[in-house]
């Protein structure tokens, strides 16, 4: 049985034909248009189902997935808001249905790849997983038992936003303090440029030229040439995030945390020093005989259509 996996995006929509293992077998992309509103997005979509189920016995396809960007409802097939997408309570399964015959099972585009990681990607066979993706933003997914945690009408799961710091920066959501305010690409970038604008002598201006900007990896470079300024910035970024993270752990004590984003390409420089600080804030972490263990994500940019495609199965 083969199930078709979408990633709907601002600029994309990324189709993939997918086994029950989670392997790849065939996939499309096409641009999202989203500037021709909602229904011409929705032709491009059923375009991409139709070129992916073209030529396959419609018995072997076991249906239809698609990851969204905002708050979606699965239970009854609406976006309530998607603001890359400008829309608001668009009832997004009965557009593809009226199109394509096929039955969508609809998801937040973070949570299914969430699903997508903790089936088939680096958390395969634990009981539970989370999923922290360090980008722009900070987003994520919760999966427990191998189902996604949605919430009520499926605006759970929006980890980025508690607060780690009362009073703190402020955020893209209009609350202060936010986790995603401090451990984002966008917050540890907003970080080096003040630290590089109080010590001109830093060693973070020659990393930052040799990579045409400032970006999340500066800070990194700098400190790993023994500049204590960038040293700085790079140890109260890890105390932040280690930070939210321990939090995620003492609410779900998941088996894996698992990070995924531009800043989690810093590999063991990043991991080594954030398992040590998320142990010392863990609760009972002391007695516990088993800890959460904390990963890279392993799917990239194909966790969307995969686990689009694994939300499809679970119906
Ligand atoms: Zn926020």
């Amino acid at each position: 049985m083969y199930y078709i996996g979408i990633d709907l995006g601002g600029t994309n929509i990324k189709g993939a034909l997918v086994s029950e293992t989670g392997e790849i077998a065939r996939e499309v992309s096409r641009p999202t248009r989203v500037e021709l509103g909602a229904e011409a997005v929705c032709d491009g979509i059923a375009a991409v189902i139709t070129e992916l189920s073209s030529g396959e016995d419609r018995t072997s396809l076991g249906g239809v997935g698609l990851g969204c960007p905002g708050t979606v409802d699965d239970e009854t097939g609406r976006v309530l808001y998607a603001n890359n997408l400008g829309w608001k309570n668009f009832d997004l399964r009965a557009a593809v249905k009226s199109r394509t015959g096929f039955d969508l099972r609809i998801g937040n585009d973070a949570n299914v790849a969430a699903l997508a990681e903790a089936l088939v990607g680096c958390a395969k066979g634990a009981q539970s997983a989370v999923i922290v993706t360090l980008g722009t933003g900070v987003g994520g997914g919760v999966v427990l038992d191998g189902k996604m945690l949605t919430g009520y009408t499926g605006a759970a799961s929006e980890l980025g936003h508690m607060v780690i710091r009362a009073g703190g920066e402020e955020c893209t959501c209009g609350r202060r303090g936010c986790f995603e305010a401090y451990a984002s690409a966008t917050a540890l970038i907003r970080e080096t440029k003040r630290a590089m604008a109080a010590h001109p002598e830093s060693r973070m201006h020659a990393a930052a030229e040799e990579n045409g900007a400032v970006d999340g990896r500066t800070a990194f470079i700098a400190a790993q040439r023994g500049d204590a300024a960038a040293q700085a910035v790079v140890d109260r970024y890890l105390d932040d995030l280690a930070c939210g993270v321990a939090n995620i752990v003492n609410i779900f004590f998941p088996e894996v945390i698992a990070l995924s984003g531009g800043v989690a390409n810093q590999g063991d420089a990043l991991l080594v020093p954030l398992r040590e600080r998320v142990r010392a804030l863990s609760y009972g972490s002391r007695y516990a005989v088993r800890h959460t263990r904390i990963e890279l994500c392993t799917l990239g940019y194909r966790a969307g259509v995969i686990g689009a495609a694994l939300l499809a199965k679970q119906s």
